[in-house]
């Protein structure tokens, strides 16, 4: 076991790091973030930022000397780095794991070798792949195997013609050919396992995204009782088969019924942002307990909860950027706000968000949506 006062390690920088340098202060430990960012929100508040790229070596041997063990926020951390630290520091989820979550192609592949539910695809790394792929598949969405997210790198493609004229605009990188299913609703589940190969997993969540980012996660999930309710038994399958070590994201499709896996974060999950206000243990104190070889915490739920993203869009009204009406959220009763300490907002950049937690979840929704009203995100 890993005990404070022991100093952590975090590769990534961003609000999911940022979360995990609170929760490991909470308990005592310090806590170094690896970022090239300046600004970054974690590197802002941990005891030392180490502003370096994630191949830069010199800076890894620096973070490596000074750090017990070391965890991501980042999925696209190459595994090369996180192999070079495991010389000499734990380093948990270990590389071969994040390997499988952060290329869509192996990721599939997992699923398949697995039998794990998953939709139709087709690997795309040629013309002649989309021309070979199976008709079925289409209308259809085109997306790059790496470094995708919040729904970039992604085209949806109604023919083959747009799907080839889609690979082209992607310059040919390896993608991943998905149908486009009939979505009933989607859910997620977060989990963490340990060292022992114990899990606890939060409660399914439901969904909602706009223009392909995530916008509200309901918990419990509303459809509780239909297609999801074995998702949590799916996730912690493939936890197990990656030889998981922290917390991670599966997030589901449920599509005619039934329950189809869309895609893995090994790290910490937005739509597992309602743990910190909802949960016992959050998700990242949990990842902190998984990294230091600490018995899990219990990840029951003790209220329902909303919780609502903040993108940047809201900072723009029409041209002029301005301070969102911040007081206006605060007056809610059991409205949680959090705020990444992000220096600029862009449209569709995760800014912040907000919990409403209760006890009658069809009062918490209506809470939440209205508070989501007034501070002026649209339904589009
Ligand atoms: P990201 O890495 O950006 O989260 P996802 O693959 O999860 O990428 O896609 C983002 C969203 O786009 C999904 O949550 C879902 O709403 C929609 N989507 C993605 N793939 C499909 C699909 N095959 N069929 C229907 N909708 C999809
Ligand atoms: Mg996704």
């Amino acid at each position: 076991m890993i005990l404070p006062p022991a100093t952590l390690g975090m590769l990534g920088g961003g609000q999911l790091g940022r979360f995990f340098v609170a929760a490991a202060h909470e308990m005592g430990y310090r806590v170094w973030v690896l970022d090239p960012d300046a600004h970054s929100p974690a590197g802002q508040i941990a005891e030392r930022h180490v502003r370096a790229g994630y191949d830069d070596y010199a800076a890894l041997d620096e973070f490596a000397a000074g750090c017990e063990a070391v965890t991501t926020e980042f999925e696209n951390v190459p595994a090369g780095t996180l192999d070079y630290l495991a010389k000499f520091i734990p380093v948990r989820p270990a590389a071969a794991a994040v390997a499988v979550c952060q290329d869509r192609i192996a990721e599939k592949s997992f699923l398949r070798d697995n039998c794990l539910p998953h939709g139709p695809f087709a690997v795309i790394r040629s013309d002649d792949d989309i021309r070979r792929a199976d008709a079925a598949l289409f209308p259809a969405i085109l997306k790059v195997a790496r470094f995708g997210y919040d729904g970039k790198g992604q085209a949806t493609v109604g023919t083959r013609e747009e799907a080839l004229l889609a690979f082209g605009h992607f310059k040919g990188e390896p993608c991943v050919l998905e149908q486009r299913l009939p979505l009933d609703y989607e859910v997620s589940v977060v989990l963490t396992r340990d060292e022992n190969g114990e899990i606890r997993c939060f409660p399914t969540g439901e969904n909602r995204h706009t223009r392909g980012i995530l916008d509200v996660s309901i918990v419990p999930a509303p459809a509780a009782g239909g297609a999801d309710d074995g998702a949590a038994a799916v996730a912690a399958r493939i936890a197990e088969r990656l030889g998981y070590i922290g917390t991670m994201g599966v997030e589901f499709f449920v599509s005619g019924g039934r329950l189809i896996v869309n895609e893995m974060a090994p790290r910490p999950h937005n739509s597992g942002h309602y743990t910190l206000d909802a949960c016992v243990t959050d998700q990242f104190e949990q990842q902190v307990r998984a990294l230091c070889g600490l018995p899990l915490g219990e990840a029951r739920a003790h209220s329902a909860a909303v919780m609502v993203n903040l993108l940047g869009d809201l900072w723009y009204d029409g041209e002029h950027y301005r301070e969102p009406d911040w007081a206006r959220l605060h007056a809610v009763p059991n409205l949680k706000l959090h705020l990444y300490g992000k220096h600029h907002a862009r449209p569709g950049r995760k800014m912040g968000h907000f919990t409403v937690i209760g006890t009658d979840a069809a009062g918490v929704q209506a809470v939440a949506l209205a508070a989501r009203a007034a501070i002026g995100i649209r339904d589009q």
